[in-house]
This record gives C-alpha cells, structure tokens and sequence, in this order.
C-alpha cells in the first residue's frame, strides 16, 4: 500500500496534464503514463484557447504542460497502458504497459478518443492537416475558412449538421458522401437546401494538395476545395475504463459525476473521453475538477498532514 501512487494518469493530454498540474501542486505522489497521440499534438495553431492571442501550436501548449508538472514532481512517461485491473479488497487499482506496471490508489482516465480520418494517403493527409486543407473542428477553426470553398466528407445527420454549422462562415460549402450515393433523410435534405449546401455522391477520396487547395476525387467528378472536414465520427477510448467495470454512456462514452467520478470508486475520468464539449479549455476544466475531487476522496481515507521537512526546520 506504501508503494502505491496517490494517482495514475493514463493520457497526458490537456486533461490528463491539467490534473496531473494540480494533484503535484497538493503534493501528491503521482504518475502521468501517456501514449503520446493526444489530439492537440494535430492542432497546427489553435486560435481560440484563451490566453494566447496569436495561438499556439498544439505540441507546443502540451510541452508547457508537462514542463509545469513535472516541476512540481510529476513523472510523465510514454507508454501505452494495455491493462487495468482494481484489487476489490485493498482499493487498489495495477496497470501494465510494455515495460511495467504501477499500482495506485485512484485512477485518472484521460485517454480522449481518435477522429476517423477520410480515405487518403497517410502521408498527404498529415500534410494537408499541417497546412489546414483538413480541418477537424469547425467550433475551434470555423473562423479561419471565413469566406472560403469548403467541403464535408459525411452521410449522416453528423455530416449534415456540420455542412449546416459551417454555412454560417462561408456561402460556399458542399456536403459529400465519403463511400456511396448520399442517402438523406427528407428533413435533412430541405435544410441543406434551404442553406444552399451542394450535395456530392461518393465514393471519395481526397487525391492532391496544392499549396492552398486539396482536390476530392467523387463519383461526380474532381472538386477542389480551400479546406475539407472529414465529419466521420470518433472512437472513444473506454478499454481501460471497461476492464475495471466503469459504466459507459449511450454515446460510448464514460459516464461520471459532477466531480468527474466513475461508478468505479477512485476511477475518475475527465477530457474527449468523456461526454461534452471535446475542447481544450473543457478538457482543462475537467482536469482540474477530477484532481481537487481525487485529493478530497483521499485525504477522506487518510488525511494528507504535511510533515515537517529538513528544509522547513532550517527555514524557522
Ligand atoms: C486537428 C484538431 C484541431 C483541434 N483544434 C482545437 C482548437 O483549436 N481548440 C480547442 O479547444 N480544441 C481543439 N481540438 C480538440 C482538442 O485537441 C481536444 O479536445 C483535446 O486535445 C482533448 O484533450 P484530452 O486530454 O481529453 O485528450 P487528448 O488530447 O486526445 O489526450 C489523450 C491522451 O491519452 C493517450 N492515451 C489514450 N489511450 C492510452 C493508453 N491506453 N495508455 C496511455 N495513454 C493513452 C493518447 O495517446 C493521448 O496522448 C482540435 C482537435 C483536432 C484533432
């Protein structure tokens, strides 16, 4: 038990790291073990996280984070975590990845989930991303295709409500299928058209970027865009929450309280991969929530009394 971290962090994202800020700052023993795929590490600059008024590149925001909890004693370390299991005797969470494993007296999941990409070379997709010919989230980038040639690959209502969101940034947006014929339902057909929103059959792939275009290759033919959102949907990273019985929300997602709490006691989980606004400054908020909640529930078992340091004698 003496050996047992406060806290285990898995996914060293905005969230993860957030938390893992706040329980170092309360002088917890905790770890960070983070696979390194964190959705901002995409982000080329984001412009609408607070603070930072000529943006800031996502691997850039996230290396602030870890340099800030590591100097107040957090161990962050990149590993992809396979196993979690929970001890129902002690309390006591193990998880394992490649090479160890750590025992914990709570957990923090902050594993986020993954975008689906659209069918298109590895490759030309990361640099198409870089440049912003493929954007992900219209709420956090919608601004910078203000006026510009936009196209949704999407088929379902997801796809539809992002052509629709994205009309109120520029009068030129086209709605394509990503693999067949669009087959829409009639409401959502009279929307579109109401808002002017071409529609395009697939199957699609995209095939070339230019400096500032990416062309889609569609089953009508090639179309040429100023940027493309793929609106394919995400998979949600709840393995981990699973193997210890955590339940799931009818999203997929896993469910927790106000305070970020699982049904799992001392499992908490906070950021994308948990329902909401999969934004940084949400995923931020939940950090901070799921660590002051995590400090509380433990000192509730074992209060955590500072002792007196060699340092604090010799400073009196
Ligand atoms: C292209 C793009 C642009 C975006 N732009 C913006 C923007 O401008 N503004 C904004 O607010 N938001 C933006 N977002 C959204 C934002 O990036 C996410 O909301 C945010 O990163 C979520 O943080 P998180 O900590 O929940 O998850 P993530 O940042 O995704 O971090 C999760 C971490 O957990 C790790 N992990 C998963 N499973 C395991 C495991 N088993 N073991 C160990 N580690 C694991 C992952 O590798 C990852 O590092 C953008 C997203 C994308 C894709």
């Amino acid at each position: 038990m003496d050996d047992a971290l406060d806290c285990l962090i898995i996914g060293g994202g905005p969230a993860g790291l957030t938390a893992a800020i706040y329980l170092a700052r309360f002088h917890l023993d905790i770890r960070v073990v983070d696979a390194g795929k964190s959705r901002a590490s995409w982000i080329p600059c984001t412009r609408n996280h607070a603070g930072f008024p000529d943006g800031i590149k996502g691997t850039e925001l996230l290396q602030r984070m870890r340099d800030q909890a590591c100097k107040y004693g957090a161990k962050v370390e990149t590993e992809v975590v396979t196993k979690l299991e929970r001890d129902d005797d002690t309390g006591l969470f193990t998880a394992t990845w490649g090479s160890g494993s750590a025992t914990a007296r709570s957990v923090l999941l902050a594993t986020g989930v993954t975008n689906r990409r659209p069918p298109m070379d590895e490759e030309l997709h990361d640099d198409a991303l870089a440049r912003g010919l493929v954007r992900y989230c219209p709420i956090c980038d919608g601004y910078e295709v203000t006026d510009k040639k936009v196209g949704v690959i999407g088929s379902d209502s997801h796809g539809v409500a992002e052509a629709l969101f994205i009309r109120s940034y520029t009068t030129d947006v086209t709605l394509i299928a990503p693999d067949k014929a669009l087959r829409l339902k009639p409401e959502d057909n009279k929307k579109l058209k109401e808002a002017g929103i071409d529609c395009v059959d697939g199957p699609a792939q995209a095939v070339a970027i230019a400096k500032d275009c990416i062309t889609v290759d569609t089953a009508e033919g090639h179309y040429t865009f100023d940027t493309i959102y793929p609106a394919l949907g995400s998979d949600t990273h709840t393995q981990l929450a699973e193997m210890v019985g955590a339940d799931l929300s009818k999203e997929g997602c896993i469910k927790v309280d106000s305070h970020q709490r699982t049904n799992v006691p001392c499992l908490y989980a906070a950021g994308d991969v948990v329902i909401g606004l999969d934004q940084i400054s949400h995923a931020m908020g939940e950090g901070g929530v799921a660590a002051t909640a995590i400090r509380n529930d433990l000192a509730e078992q074992r209060p955590f009394w500072r002792e007196l340091t060699q340092e604090s004698v010799l400073q009196k």
